[in-house]
């Protein structure tokens, strides 16, 4: 089965306004012309607006790094689908592993955001993955288990087409150590046997998986040929638009 790449650039807590215009302008040039894959840029909340604007007509999908449940309300510190919306976003990463471990976000505050963001028409990457301890205690696929189901309750087959899901090992993110091409392919089909049980074969088919923790240059093109590896969510090096060329460009 063959599905679309998706090459996600995910800024974290980087980038001022003048930062965001230059890094997203200079990744419009490099995408210009790559039609059979998705590029994704996730910048902070405050330049979501100047990447939109920065990569209008280009197909680039942008996309805020979380967002809440509620269209308005008492809510200080969140932004809603709908602000998301009118800056020019469509699409919003929920549950990565820096809003689970440091500011404590459980499962079922990633479904709130997943279920509000689906029902207003953004693409959602749901972020999953273990920790050292849970890989070296055994436990991955029952962690990744957890995730998967607490992250979907209540979403139905015919939402699914709004999702992607992000493997990101706890222990590959920002650390410099990727986990291995064996590693994730093993993962990731373990993912979509998980999808095809929960969904059936054909929206697990149709999922995009992608790979997430310290993706490199010099990594990706070995992760991408991986059968179950669809795709890749990259921190580090998506803030170097070089670096990020070359992983948009893989082979
Ligand atoms: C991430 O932020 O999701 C990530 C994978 O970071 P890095 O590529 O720096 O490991």
């Amino acid at each position: 089965m063959k599905r679309r790449p998706l090459i996600a650039g995910n800024w974290k807590m980087h980038t001022t306004t003048v930062e965001a215009r230059e890094l997203a302008t200079a990744i419009a040039v490099i995408c210009a012309g790559l039609d059979d894959r998705d590029v994704l840029l996730s910048p902070p909340y405050t330049v979501l607006r100047d990447v939109a604007e920065c990569v209008s007509r280009t197909g680039i999908i942008v996309a805020a790094q979380n967002v809440c449940w509620e269209e308005k309300g008492a809510y200080t510190g969140e932004i809603s689908p709908i602000m998301v919306r009118a800056a020019g976003g469509s699409a919003a990463i929920v549950g990565h592993s820096e809003r689970r471990q440091i500011f404590l976000e459980t499962d079922e505050l990633v479904n709130r955001r997943l279920t509000g963001a689906l029902a207003s028409g953004l693409m959602v990457i749901l972020c999953i993955g273990e920790t050292l301890a849970e890989r070296e205690g055994g436990d991955t696929f029952a962690v990744l288990e957890r995730q998967v189901r607490k992250g979907l309750a209540g979403i139905g087959g015919e939402a699914m087409v709004g999702v992607v899901i992000a493997y990101e090992p706890v222990w590959a993110i920002g650390t410099g150590k990727t986990a291995s091409k064996e590693q994730a392919q093993e993962v990731h089909a373990f993912i979509r046997s998980l999808l095809a049980a929960i969904y059936g074969k054909n929206i697990a088919d149709q999922t995009r998986i992608l790979y997430g923790g310290s993706v490199k240059p010099a990594n990706i093109d070995e992760l991408m040929a991986q059968p179950d590896i669809d795709g890749a969510l990259v921190g580090g090096a998506a803030l170097d638009a070089q670096s990020f060329g070359r992983i948009i460009t893989f082979r």
